[in-house]
């Protein structure tokens, strides 16, 4: 929740037209792109010059969402993006917690700046860099609180169909289509009023899960396949070499999804992926759980990493068999045999 001076003071803000820049974490997600520009297609009608500022490219299938084609992209273009930022008057950050999420070099740009920062967010422990903090832990999505927030300023009836559609994306994705358990009654409710506004509900499902290649099918097919067990600790892994995927000419965003297949094992109620990135020279690993195990925890003390309680990621520079051996050891260590 966001107090009453503080909505007041946004409201204050963007009472005049201000020139606005929205960010969303790197690689960003279907919460994180359409949060960012759920909140852009809002501002615009608010007479703002806002902008989506993504720290590197998107994957192709989110790029049917409103306004995509508008994003900016630091990692291409540096200099511009700079530019923009140093004349932003506000700046908007979505669905991160710490400026270092977007990149070493975007963060670090970022940490310099001297502008007003306001955070909507839902992971663990926000850092402190923005003026104005939305954070709350038990949202399903950030989309979710793009809503809530448009609600604090009593601007719902700009709530068109296409502010709706970003918004029903991250709801979609950040809750496994409605079945984590970051799924509340009020995330239904929210659901139903964008319905309500209008959304193409089924067709916006199927923009997102139904636009496969037949090449991700097949690495799909060979992380399942890369599954190994660790029955004993309740835990299952996948992986991935940089070799699997060129093999499948993989593209960014073709990964998306493949950690959950690990918990739909009986019995399992912890599941990592780990994926070789040659070019960037780490191993990504994406961590879920199911009840009490804290993923968060896990990959902030193990992996670089952080997240939410029962979905988290974190990355290894060690290669992908060492940072596996890795994971099998601490597993081992720190969890109860058989209980
Ligand atoms: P995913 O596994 O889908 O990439 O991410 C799961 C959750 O963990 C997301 O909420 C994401 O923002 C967060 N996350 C993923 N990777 C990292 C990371 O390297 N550091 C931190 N702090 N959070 C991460
Ligand atoms: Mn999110």
């Amino acid at each position: 929740m966001m107090n009453a001076n503080e909505i007041s003071a946004i409201n204050e803000l963007l009472a005049t037209p201000k020139q606005i820049t929205i960010i969303p974490h790197r690689n960003p997600d279907g919460d994180a792109m359409g949060s960012t520009l759920g909140l852009y297609h809002f501002l615009k009608q608010l007479g703002h010059q806002a902008t989506v500022m993504a720290p590197n490219d998107f994957p192709d299938f989110l790029a049917w969402l409103p306004g995509s084609e508008n994003t900016l992209i630091y990692e291409k273009e540096t200099e511009r993006c700079q530019a923009q930022l140093n004349t932003s008057d506000l700046i908007f950050t979505l669905d991160f917690n710490a400026l270092h999420r977007t990149g070493d070099q975007m963060g670090g740009f970022l940490a310099t700046l001297s502008k007003t920062f306001i955070m909507i967010d839902h992971h663990q422990w926000p850092d402190s860099y923005a003026k104005y903090i939305y954070s709350d832990t038990s949202m399903s999505s950030t989309c979710e609180m793009v809503y809530h927030f448009i609600h604090f300023l009593e601007k719902q009836n700009l709530i068109n169909e296409t502010v709706a559609t970003c918004i029903y994306t991250g709801l979609v994705t950040d809750t496994g289509s409605f079945r984590f358990a970051s799924t509340t009654s009020t995330t239904h409710e929210v659901a139903a009023d964008l319905i309500k506004r209008g959304i193409k509900n089924a067709q916006i499902h199927n923009n997102l899960f139904d636009t496969s290649s037949y090449n991700r099918l097949q690495l799909l097919g060979k992380a399942l396949q890369n599954m190994q067990l660790l029955e004993d600790y309740k835990t299952s892994y996948i992986t991935l070499t940089q070799d699997e995927l060129d093999a499948y000419q993989h593209k960014k965003g073709d990964t998306e999804g493949f950690v959950n297949y690990g918990l739909s094992i009986k019995g399992i109620d912890l599941t990592a992926i780990f994926i070789e990135n040659k070019e960037e020279g780490i191993i990504k690993i994406s961590f879920r759980s199911q009840g009490d195990f804290d993923v968060n925890q896990f990959a902030r003390n193990y992996f670089n990493g952080g997240g939410h309680i029962n979905a988290a990621g974190g990355k290894s520079n060690l290669s992908l068999t060492e940072t596996v051996n890795q994971f099998v050891t601490i597993v081992k260590e720190t969890r109860n045999e058989n209980s």
